[in-house]
C-alpha cells in the first residue's frame, strides 16, 4: 500500500482507495455515494474492526475537498485511512475501531478538484457556470503567459497605489502619502473581456470580473441557506448539487454519526459552532461543552479552536460563513467542526486569521501587513529555497503592454502546502489523524456492565441490569439535538426462555438519554439500574440488549434457575 502523500488526480485517488480495501477487506468498506455531473463517483469509506456491525457503533464522519482547491483535505483524509489500515494490528487501533466506526468521504468536489489539479484556475467548487447569467465585461483571471499558473501582474502607472520595496524588489508596498514614484498597479493575471467575451483592444476600467464558476458547495447546505442575492454561491436551492446531496444523504442515512469534521484549507484553525453569532446563540449546555473541549482539541491539533463566528466576524454586517458543519450541528445536533488545515502564516511567524479572527486581520496597518509579507518571503527563502514565489518577469500583455508577471504560487503555497519538503503536508495528515482519534474517543458508548439473576423463591427470579454510557459525550451528543430531532432514548430489551414472563412491566423499555462522564453535573447521570421480576418454570436464559442510534449497542446473557 502506497504511503506517500500527494495531490492525487481522481483516478489515482480511487486506485488508492481500492488498494486500501483490497489490503484489508475485513476492515474497509468502499461505497459509491453519488455521481457528479461529469460522471465521477463520490466514494465513501467505512473503517471498522471486530464483530460488531459498523452501524451498531458510534461513528465519526470525516469529509474533505468540498472546496475544489482545498486538496490538502483529500490528502489528509487518505493519510487517515491508510495509516489506520497499516496499523490495524496495533492494540490501540484495534480497540478504537472495534468500539467505534470511522466514515471518510475523501473527495466531495470530484469534478472541481480534477479541474483544479489539471488547469490554471483557482476554483471554489466546480468548473460549472454559475450563476447562469451573461458574463459581465471585466478583467478575468486567466493564465495569460501560458505557464499553467494564474499569478499576479504589476506594471508602472503614475496612478498606481503600489510601490516596490527598495530592499526586496519582490515585495509590493502600499503607496504612502508624500512618497515619490515610481508607482505600480497590481492585479491578478488576466485579460479584459468585453460583453461578447472577446479580449478587447481597449478597456474602460481595471475592474475585476466575478468568477464564472461562482458555485460554493459549502453554501448549499440547508442550515441558514439563503438565495444567491444574499449568499453568493448558494446554488438554486438547498442541496441542489449532486455532490452536497450525496454527503447529506450519507449523514441522514447513518444515524450513528455523532461527530463530524469537514477538512478544508487554509489557516490552521479548528472551527466549531456557532456561525450565526456569538456564543450566546448556543444553549448553555453546548456552550459549556465546547468550552470544556477547547483545550483538548487544541492539544490534539496544535491549532487554535474558534467558533466560526469568532473567526470570520468582520464587524460589519456581511453575511457569515455557513456550511456543512452548521447543518450537521444545527439540524442534527452532531458535534461538528471544520478543520482548516495548513498554516503558512503560523510557520512564517506572520499573523493569520486563526490567531485573532478576520476582524483583527482587517485591522492591520499597511506597515504590519508588509512586515508579515516579509516574514512569509523569508520563510519561502529558508524553507522552500525561494520556490514558492515566482520571480517577476517581463511580459508583453495584449492590453496593458509591458507588465511583469510573478508572485506567490497560489495553489501549492498559499492554498495548500508545497509537496517539497514533504513534512509540510504530512503534518496536516497527522493533525487530522490525531483529531479523528480524539473525537472517536469522546463518543458515547453503550455498555451493560452487569446483569444478574437473583432467586426470590416461589418460582420467581429478579433480573438486575445496569446499562451505562461509558463515553465522555452523552447519548444525545449535544443539547442542540433536542431542539433539532426526535431522538429515541436508550432501548433495553430483555428476551426470556419460553415459559417465562415478566411480572413487572414490559420487557422492552426506553430509558431515555444517558449523560456522559463529561457532563458537568455530578454525579453524572450516565448509568441506569433496571429490575424485572420474572416468573416461570425450569432453567431461564436471559438475553439483554441495549441499543441507541448514536451510542451503539451491547448485549449480554445470563442464566438462572428458579427455586420453589
Ligand atoms: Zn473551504
Amino acid at each position: 500500500m502506497a504511503a506517500d502523500m500527494g495531490y492525487l488526480r481522481y483516478d489515482d485517488l480511487v486506485a488508492r482507495l481500492k488498494a486500501i480495501r483490497d489490503e484489508a477487506p475485513d476492515m474497509v468498506l468502499l461505497e459509491e455515494l453519488g455521481k457528479s455531473p461529469e460522471g465521477r463517483i463520490i466514494f465513501g469509506c467505512t473503517l471498522s474492526l471486530g464483530p460488531r456491525a459498523p452501524e451498531d457503533k458510534p461513528a465519526l464522519l470525516v469529509d474533505a475537498n468540498v472546496h475544489a482547491g482545498e486538496v490538502t483535505g483529500s490528502a489528509a483524509a487518505l493519510y487517515l485511512l491508510e495509516s489506520l489500515v497499516r496499523e490495524r494490528s496495533q492494540p490501540e487501533v484495534r480497540e478504537l475501531l472495534s468500539s467505534t466506526t470511522l466514515y471518510v468521504i475523501p473527495r466531495i468536489s470530484v469534478d472541481g478538484a480534477e479541474a483544479y489539479l489539471t488547469g490554471p484556475e483557482m476554483l471554489r467548487s466546480a468548473k460549472r457556470r454559475y450563476p447562469e447569467v451573461p458574463l459581465p465585461p471585466g478583467w478575468y483571471a486567466e493564465d495569460v503567459d501560458g505557464d499553467g499558473k494564474i499569478l499576479w501582474m504589476r506594471w508602472e502607472d503614475p496612478l498606481g497605489e503600489w510601490t516596490v520595496d527598495p530592499e526586496d524588489p519582490r515585495l509590493m508596498r502600499r503607496r504612502r502619502p508624500g512618497q515619490k514614484g515610481p508607482f505600480y498597479r497590481l492585479m491578478a493575471e488576466g485579460v479584459y473581456r468585453d460583453e461578447a467575451g472577446e479580449v478587447a483592444a481597449v478597456y474602460p476600467q481595471l475592474r475585476p470580473a466575478p468568477s464564472p464558476y461562482g458555485l460554493d458547495f459549502n453554501r448549499n447546505y440547508p442550515a441558514f441557506w439563503q438565495p444567491e442575492a444574499q449568499q453568493p454561491g448558494a446554488g438554486e436551492f438547498p442541496l441542489s448539487e449532486p455532490e452536497t446531496r450525496a454527503v447529506a444523504q450519507f449523514i441522514a442515512g447513518h444515524k450513528n454519526i455523532g461527530a463530524y469534521v469537514s477538512l478544508h484549507t487554509t489557516g490552521g484553525v479548528l472551527l466549531r459552532p456557532p456561525s450565526s453569532g456569538g456564543d450566546e446563540k448556543l444553549s448553555p449546555e453546548d456552550r459549556r461543552l465546547f468550552q470544556a473541549l477547547t483545550p483538548y482539541l487544541k492539544e490534539l491539533t496544535g491549532y487554535p479552536v474558534l467558533s466560526t463566528y469568532e473567526a470570520f466576524a468582520t464587524g460589519d454586517d456581511r453575511p457569515l460563513v455557513k456550511g456543512a458543519d452548521d447543518w450537521a450541528y444545527e439540524h442534527r445536533g452532531i458535534l461538528a467542526f471544520t478543520l482548516e488545515l495548513w498554516d503558512l502564516d503560523g510557520r512564517a511567524g506572520a499573523r493569520g486569521y486563526s490567531q485573532g479572527g478576520v476582524k483583527a486581520l482587517l485591522a492591520l496597518s499597511p506597515e504590519e501587513r508588509e512586515e508579515d509579507e516579509k516574514k512569509r518571503l523569508k520563510w519561502n527563502d529558508e524553507v522552500l529555497q525561494g520556490r514558492g514565489f515566482h520571480p517577476w518577469r517581463p511580459f508583453d500583455h495584449p492590453q496593458l503592454g509591458k507588465v511583469e508577471i510573478g508572485g506567490w504560487d497560489r495553489k501549492f503555497v498559499l492554498q495548500n502546502p508545497p509537496l517539497d519538503p514533504p513534512h509540510l503536508l504530512e503534518h496536516e495528515g497527522k493533525v487530522t489523524r490525531r483529531l479523528a482519534e480524539g473525537l472517536l474517543g469522546l463518543l458515547p458508548r453503550l455498555a451493560i456492565p452487569s446483569a444478574e439473576l437473583k432467586p426470590l423463591g416461589e418460582g420467581l427470579l429478579q433480573l438486575q441490569v445496569t446499562v451505562a454510557n461509558e463515553g465522555y459525550l452523552g447519548t444525545a451528543i449535544t443539547a442542540q439535538t433536542h431542539k433539532a430531532l426526535k431522538l429515541p432514548g436508550v432501548e433495553v430489551e430483555v428476551e426470556l426462555s419460553p415459559g417465562w414472563r415478566s411480572l413487572s412491566g414490559p420487557l422492552r423499555r426506553d430509558v431515555g438519554q444517558l449523560a456522559g462522564w463529561g457532563d458537568p453535573s455530578t454525579p453524572a447521570q450516565n448509568a441506569v439500574h433496571l429490575r424485572w421480576v420474572l416468573q416461570g418454570k425450569g432453567p431461564l436464559a436471559v438475553k439483554v440488549t441495549a441499543r441507541h442510534p448514536r451510542a451503539g449497542r451491547d448485549e449480554t446473557r445470563v442464566e438462572g434457575v428458579a427455586t420453589p
